[in-house]
């Protein structure tokens, strides 16, 4: 396994390996989990080549002490890498990848960016279309790869590589889960236990809510749910929306001829947690 930190040795020796094979690429912000491996063993199933990236972008967050705080565990993670035979690691420092603006470029990403997330996370959205963007030059991979955890996030890379024409496929990817259903997340190992034990309910309402709008419309199922984390002291729910799959409107009745999905945003006390489902 090579690691790179500069752009340009990462280039030289991606171009020296690029002929006849084909590149995936998984961007993350480090602090891995069975949920980034389970992307680069599909990307390692699918390309000749593999090359993940580590890099906590402080451009797409939105409150600075969520960025100081954000896990960093790059020895635990280059050793995870290595023992899943990935080809190639980037850790590249802000300077290398920024230079002296560490800001975002603005995006239109068609109102994608104004649902769910968009609302709570100022300027999230940009930062991650400036960081995947900026990553597509650098790396120009063939396909990349990105969790369904963060659905809007791949709806919105989608998008963005649509309106801008970059040449790569973007693959979607299912959630990974602990045994209990908790999505798994980098910010998960920053629970308490207390607040460990009591997350696994987030899955579990939203596994109940799509049982529910079998029979019931979206506004009832959310009131429902907005019911049932009122009775969960140590949860805070942020939203619950049902939502179109392609453009993340708000869906009111179930229809079969529109694929919908439930999102979830929870805090359990500072940690923020988010989880979808397919309805
Ligand atoms: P992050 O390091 O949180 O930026 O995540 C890097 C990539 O891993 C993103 O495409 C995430 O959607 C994906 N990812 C994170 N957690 C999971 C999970 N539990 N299951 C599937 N993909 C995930």
């Amino acid at each position: 396994m090579l690691v790179f930190a500069k752009i340009k040795s990462l280039q030289q020796k991606i171009k020296s390996l690029k002929k006849g094979n084909s590149i995936g690429f998984v961007p993350t912000m480090g602090a891995l989990h069975e949920g980034h491996l389970s992307l680069i063993k599909q990307a390692k199933k699918e390309n000749n080549i593999v090359v993940v990236s580590i890099f906590v972008n402080p451009t797409q967050f939105d409150k600075k002490e969520d960025l100081i705080n954000y896990p960093k565990t790059i020895d635990y993670d280059l050793s995870l890498l290595k023992s899943i035979f990935c080809d190639i690691v980037f850790t590249p420092t802000a300077e290398e990848i920024y230079a002296d603006n560490i800001q975002s470029q603005l995006f239109d990403f068609d109102g994608l960016e104004y649902q769910m997330e968009g609302k709570f996370r100022d300027g999230h959205f940009n930062g991650v279309g400036t960081i995947v963007k900026r990553l597509f030059e650098i790396v120009k991979p063939h396909k990349a790869y990105f969790g369904e955890k963060d659905y809007q996030q791949l709806q919105i890379i989608r998008k963005m590589v649509e309106k801008h024409l970059i040449p790569v496929r973007v693959i979607g990817c299912d959630i990974f889960r602990e045994e209990d259903g908790l999505a798994m997340s980098s910010r998960n190992s920053r629970l308490t236990k207390k607040h460990r034990t009591v997350v696994p309910f987030i899955y579990k309402t939203i596994k109940y809510a799509k049982k529910k709008f079998g029979t019931k419309n979206a506004l009832e199922v959310t009131n429902w749910v907005e019911n049932e984390f009122k009775h969960q002291p140590l949860l805070k729910l942020e939203y619950f929306e049902i939502a179109d799959e392609e453009t993340l409107l708000p869906v009111k009745n179930k229809d079969p001829k529109q694929k919908s999905r439930a999102f979830i945003a929870v805090f359990a006390d500072k940690i923020r947690l988010i989880d979808n489902i397919s309805l």
